[in-house]
């Protein structure tokens, strides 16, 4: 029996996928970290995070718990949050899923909602609310997870270890998207460290700074920046693939009628990369694919057709046969 359902943070299944693989000569798996209590790998950062912040004393029975965020943090911390007792509050941008809204109100947290097109350093933005908010309620402490180190280290202590240990050391390669770079950074740490011939790579949304195109809107949720976070090591990534939309989505679509995992958009981001650069890769390779969060979070939008041809990013499944007909 565990002691709260912290304690079922983390040890996700990592499961090798068949269909949509057919035809590539490495072994591909994806880490499904949907399978964490509160729906994505961003339980593991909220738990870390709250519990250096009391260590520190830093965050104090009572205090409330500020956070922007793209909604996964928000439901970790607001899950820790109903665990532990303390107040909270998200700040949101307006592009987030009507799913994730309601979930981070279910734990019984209060949200923002705000304007996506304003600059990252305006006093509107998610950042610049949440600042402010935290400057006005006393007691208030904000996680920040995009410059929190207990970020990329819960990673470094947890993901990493899982992922060497669930392939006996053989993974060669790991693909994932790019947040707050917590996980890219904090799992590339911890294998190269074990093995420096581990390559890391980063699945960037075409829009995104971090792989180096040119700035524009997307509509994956959760990865590509328009900063450099300071959580993210870039030194780490040893290649970038830059995936658009319709790809990304795609690819999610067909990993849950292919695979049977329902994954959310940004996964589909990192296995479209993933499939592509596996065909330059060989038999004895081995691609762990970071699966951020589940496709529940998205079925008004990545699953429903009519959104996705309203966004001129329509699916037909029955035109293709595998994936790689894609690319
Ligand atoms: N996918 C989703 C859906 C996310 O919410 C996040 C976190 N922002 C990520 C991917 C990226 O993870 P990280 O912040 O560790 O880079």
């Amino acid at each position: 029996m565990l002691d709260t359902i912290l304690h079922a943070v983390g040890r996700t299944p990592l499961v090798k996928l068949h269909r949509v693989t057919a035809g590539l000569a490495p072994t591909i798996a994806a880490k499904v970290e949907a399978m964490n209590p509160g729906g994505s790998t961003k339980d593991r950062v909220a738990v870390a995070m709250i519990a250096d912040a009391e260590k520190a004393g830093r965050l104090r029975p009572g205090g409330t718990i500020i956070e922007a965020t793209a909604g996964n943090t928000g439901v970790g911390l607001a899950m820790a949050a109903a665990v532990k007792g303390y107040r909270c509050i998200f700040v949101l941008p307006d592009k987030m899923s009507a799913e994730k809204v309601s979930l981070l109100k279910a734990y019984g947290a209060e949200v923002v909602i705000t304007a996506t097109n304003v600059p990252p350093d305006h006093p509107d933005s998610y950042n610049g609310v949440a600042d402010r908010l935290a400057r006005e309620i006393p007691g208030a402490w904000r996680p920040n997870q995009f410059t929190n180190l207990s970020n990329p280290e819960i990673h470094y202590r947890t993901t990493g270890p899982e992922i060497w240990e669930q392939t006996d050391g053989r993974v060669t390669h790991v693909v994932g998207g790019v947040g707050t770079g917590g996980t890219l950074s904090g799992v590339g740490k911890y294998l190269k460290e074990r093995n420096p011939d581990v390559k890391m790579i980063g699945a960037d949304p075409e829009g995104s700074i971090l792989s180096g195109g040119a700035p524009h809107g997307w509509k994956v949720e959760g990865i590509g920046e328009d900063f450099v976070p300071k959580t993210f090591n870039s030194q780490l990534v040893d290649d970038w693939v830059r995936v658009g939309d319709a790809e990304s989505f795609h690819t999610a679509r067909e990993v849950a009628r292919r695979e049977g995992i329902l994954v959310g958009g940004s996964c589909g981001t990192a296995l479209a990369a993933a499939l592509r650069y596996a065909r330059r890769l060989t038999a004895s390779d081995l691609v762990v694919v970071l699966c951020p969060d589940t496709g529940r979070n998205y079925l008004s939008k990545v699953y429903d057709d009519a959104w996705l041809a309203a966004n001129g990013l329509e699916w037909l499944p029955e035109a293709r046969h595998t994936v790689g007909d894609l690319l």
